[in-house]
C-alpha cells in the first residue's frame, strides 16, 4: 500500500500518517519524490482498507501495491535509484544515469601480478570497475576455492594503483564483515540468491550489493530477494542477469533478455547483465553483451583473463584482454559508450 500526500501536505500531516500505520503495527516508510511525498506501508500481513487513511488530512490518494515486492518495486520509487560510488573526495562514480558502465576481471584473483596486469588492461579499454573472487563458490569441493583475505588484500592493492572500484563476492554470512571492510560493491552470487541471513546481513552493510539472480530463480523470487536486502536498510542495489538454467547444450546457461525490461518497468534499481557466466564459452560472450547493451542495461560485468588457458577458475568464458577492447570498441561504434 501505498499512501499518495498532497503537494502541500506538512510534516505535521505526513507524522500523523506514519504514526497511524505504526497504531496497527506496521512500518511507515515514506518517499520524498519531487512534488509530493508518498509514503509506504510495510510489514502488513493481509490487505489494507483504503478507508483507514483516505479521511486524514493531506492524503491525496491511496494505492493497493499489488506486488509481493515493495521496497524494489516501480510502484512505490518511479524515479531511478542511482548507485554512487566513491574514492577519496574528487574520484567518484554513479551507476544507473543511463551511460553503461564497464566491470571486468578475471573470475578469480590468482596472484598480484595477475590481478594487476588484467587491472591495468581492462583499465586501458574503459572498465571502471574491477572484478574478482577472493572467496570463490565452486561446484567441487576439490577446485581452487580462491585466496581469501589475501585475494581481497591484492584488490585493495588495485584499487591503489589503478584508481579501479572493486566488486567481490561475499560467499557467506560470516565472510560479509571482511568482504564489506575491502570492496566497494558486495556482490553475492546465484547460488546464494535464496540465502536469507546472508541477505540480511548484506542489507545491513554499508556498501552497495550486486545481487546476481539465482540460476533457477523465477522473477518474482529474485526481486524478493533485493527485497530482503532492502527491508534491513540498504537501498543500494543491483539486479543482476548472469542466465538461468534452461535445456540447451550450445551454452552453459541461457541469457534471459527478456528479463531486462521486465526488471526495468517493475523495478527502479540498476541492471546489471553478466554475459560470461550466462555463455560458459568465450565465443557468445561478446554478441550477449552487444545484446545487453543494446536494450539498455546500466552495467555489464565480464571475465576477462591475461591467460584463460592457464585460469584457475572459468577460464573458458574469460576473454582475452584484446577481446575486451574490441568489446568496448563495438559498444562505442553501436554509440553506447561515448
Ligand atoms: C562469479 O562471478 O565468478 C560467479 C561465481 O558468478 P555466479 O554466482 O553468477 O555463478
Ligand atoms: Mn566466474
Amino acid at each position: 500500500m501505498l499512501i499518495v500526500m498532497d503537494k502541500g501536505a506538512g510534516p505535521d500531516e505526513l507524522a500523523a500518517v506514519v504514526e497511524r500505520i505504526e497504531k496497527y503495527g506496521w512500518q511507515a516508510k515514506p518517499i520524498p519524490g519531487g512534488e509530493r511525498t508518498a509514503i509506504g506501508v510495510l510489514r502488513n500481513k493481509g490487505p489494507i482498507d483504503p478507508a483507514l487513511f483516505l479521511d486524514m488530512p493531506g492524503v491525496r490518494d491511496v494505492i493497493p501495491v499489488s506486488k509481493p515486492y515493495k521496497l524494489v518495486s516501480r510502484e512505490m520509487h518511479p524515479e531511478n535509484t542511482l548507485i554512487e560510488l566513491k574514492q577519496g573526495d574528487n574520484n567518484s562514480l554513479r551507476i544507473g544515469e543511463g551511460n553503461l558502465t564497464l566491470m571486468a576481471g578475471p573470475c578469480a584473483v590468482e596472484s598480484e601480478s595477475q590481478a594487476l596486469e588484467i587491472a591495468h588492461a581492462v583499465k586501458e579499454a574503459g572498465a571502471t570497475i574491477f572484478r574478482g573472487g577472493a572467496f570463490k563458490p565452486r561446484s567441487s569441493p576439490y577446485s581452487f576455492q580462491g585466496l581469501g583475505i589475501k585475494g581481497l588484500e591484492i584488490l585493495a592493492k588495485v584499487r591503489e594503483e589503478t584508481g579501479l572500484y572493486i566488486v567481490t563476492e561475499a560467499t557467506d554470512h560470516e565472510v560479509l564483515d571482511i568482504v564489506e571492510e575491502y570492496t566497494d560493491i558486495i556482490q553475492i552470487g546465484t547460488r546464494n540468491m535464496q540465502n536469507y541471513r546472508l541477505l540480511r546481513r548484506a542489507g545491513q552493510a554499508k556498501k552497495p550489493v550486486l545481487l546476481k539472480r539465482g540460476m533457477w530463480a523465477t522473477m518474482d523470487e529474485f526481486l524478493m530477494a533485493a527485497e530482503y536486502i532492502m527491508s534491513e536498510g540498504n537501498n543500494q542495489v543491483m539486479l543482476c542477469e548472469r542466465g538461468i538454467r534452461t535445456f540447451t547444450r550450445h551454452s552453459r546457461n541461457t541469457l534471459d533478455i527478456n528479463a531486462i525490461p521486465y526488471m526495468r518497468q517493475e523495478s527502479h534499481l540498476p541492471i546489471v547483465v553478466d554475459p560470461s557466466h550466462a555463455a560458459g564459452r568465450r565465443d557468445q560472450v561478446i554478441p550477449l553483451a552487444r545484446a545487453a547493451a543494446a536494450t539498455g542495461v546500466d552495467a555489464l560485468i565480464i571475465e576477462v583473463h591475461n591467460h584463460p588457458e592457464k585460469a584457475m577458475s572459468d577460464g573458458p568464458q574469460s576473454l582475452y584482454p584484446e577481446q575486451f577492447l574490441r568489446l568496448v570498441e563495438g559498444l562505442k561504434d553501436m554509440n553506447i559508450l561515448l
